[in-house]
């Protein structure tokens, strides 16, 4: 049988494994993570239609879950891909999950009574997980995973799974699979820039300057807070909030000029669920451009206006303790040349795109261009934005360059049409 390999389980790589499922070929989905779903599956709502985004996305998690020509294999990553187009051979390793998979039922019962806390990546840092966890309540597969790393062996897990599920270090190990494919979709998606390389914001230094990632988790009603807006110096509601755009991204002082296309629309987005929630909240965005650049963006950013988002041309100095408990931001509005010091409880730094360093390593290994900012590079950006330079490896989504989910789920269908058009040669 042809496969196809897509690596990356992120909305790009969902939809490329779906659209080439599709055509009755059989499918490798590759994610890293426990649970597929990406960035996505992180995201309150989502512009530009304010839809809840696992309301969106998690049936088609589930439905790609069920997909009878799909094997999705989490805790794995790609080691190395050998071969040419239409006889590639992916070469992959399968951290395990000391869970068994078959057995687990995902009741949540270990969950309950592990005594360990530890930070959660899920929830971008703002909130704790136990030592055996699932990632979100929507996670594929909908089972735990066992975190060696923080677990102390306490046994109690062990003793309350009815289906002796939770597997000891000894009783799993890491595989190698090797996985003959016509193709590979390279779907491995972004990383955030991180604000501590822009030390005059605050992050860090002040709990209540967060990221805008950080801001999604707060916001969401799964989150950490069930969507309850908190300074995390005091766990007050906050009464005013700033966002800076274009926190290394358009920044040459740190060799970064590029644009991450997305910040702009989900700062409007955000500002917009505050006035929702909290009407008296005062919101305000420092900005250098505003880039509502697609279909219905222009109206959305009016509608942040007629809600009472302050919307302030000119980027902040830094951020300072006012020293009474509140943050404050000396900024120049660049359309009034008025010079403000504007107070806030919270600041939200809406971080950039960078591209995901596993990527980078995977590229070098294939001899995949890069281009100046580390994305990969296309065949061709306006002939043929999904291909390679090599035949066989496509590209689907954030891995390309910052791309909003309608654009990743674009490209991730060209790619797959690719991928596609490669099996059928194949077998000829
Ligand atoms: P990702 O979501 O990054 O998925 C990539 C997947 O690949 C991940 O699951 C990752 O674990 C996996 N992976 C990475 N490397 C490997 C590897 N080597 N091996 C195996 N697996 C790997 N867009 C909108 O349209 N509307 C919004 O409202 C919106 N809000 C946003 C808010 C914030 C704060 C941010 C930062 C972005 C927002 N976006 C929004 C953009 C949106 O997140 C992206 O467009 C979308 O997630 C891109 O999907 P992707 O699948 O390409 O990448
Ligand atoms: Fe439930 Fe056992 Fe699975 Fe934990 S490991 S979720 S207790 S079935
Ligand atoms: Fe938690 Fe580890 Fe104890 Fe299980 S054995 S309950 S995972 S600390």
């Amino acid at each position: 049988m042809n496969n196809v390999v897509v690596i990356g389980g992120g909305v790009a790589g969902i939809q490329s494994a779906m659209d080439i499922a599709n055509h009755n070929i059989h499918v490798y989905l590759i994610e890293r993570e426990p649970s597929i779903g990406g960035h996505m599956a992180m995201l309150d709502k989502t512009f530009p239609t304010n839809d809840c985004s696992m309301c969106i996305l998690s049936p088609k998690m589930a439905e790609i879950s069920r997909h009878p020509n799909v094997t999705i294999l989490t805790l794995a990553e790609v080691e190395k891909i050998v071969g040419e187009v239409g006889n590639f051979t992916v070469t992959v390793t399968k951290y395990p999950r000391y869970i068994n998979e078959k057995e687990c039922t995902g009741c949540g019962d270990c969950i309950t009574i592990c005594p360990i806390e530890v930070y959660n990546k899920f929830d971008a840092g703002i909130g704790v997980r136990k030592a055996i966890y699932k990632p979100h309540a929507q996670s594929i597969p909908n089972i735990v995973v066992k975190d060696n790393l923080h677990c102390i062996e306490c046994g109690l897990c062990y003793g309350v799974c009815g289906k002796d599920a939770v597997l000891k270090v000894t009783e799993a190990k890491v595989e190698t699979l090797e996985i003959n494919a016509s193709a590979v979709v390279i779907a491995t998606g972004y990383s955030l820039f991180d604000p501590q390389k822009k030390s005059r914001f605050g992050y860090l230094r002040y709990p209540d300057v967060i990221t805008s990632l950080e801001f999604e988790r707060m916001i969401n009603a799964g989150g950490p807070t069930t969507g309850n807006l908190r300074r995390l110096s005091n766990g007050e509601t906050p009464k005013s909030i700033v966002f800076v755009q274009c926190v290394g991204s358009r920044d040459m002082t740190i060799n970064r000029n590029i644009c991450s296309c997305v910040c702009c629309m989900y700062a409007l987005k955000n500002s917009m669920l505050i006035k929702e929630h909290y009407p008296d909240c005062e919101v305000s965005i420092l900005y250098s451009d505003i880039r509502a650049y697609g279909k219905g963006y222009e109206e959305y950013y009016q509608r942040a206006i007629d809600a009472g988002v302050k919307i302030i041309r000119g980027l902040p100095g830094d951020v300072q303790d006012n020293g009474k408990g509140r943050l404050v931001l000396p900024v120049e509005n660049t359309e009034t040349a008025e010079f403000l010091n504007l107070e806030a409880d919270l600041v939200v730094l809406s971080v950039g795109m960078i591209p995901e360093p596993e990527t980078v390593r995977l590229a070098k290994s294939l001899g995949l261009p890069l281009d100046d900012h580390q994305f990969l590079s296309p065949a061709d950006m306006k002939l043929d934005p999904a291909g390679t330079i090599r035949p066989g490896i496509y590209i689907a989504g954030a891995a390309l360059a910052p791309k909003d989910i309608p654009d990743s789920v674009m490209s991730a269908g060209a790619a797959a049409m690719k991928a596609s058009i490669d099996v059928v040669r194949s077998e000829q």
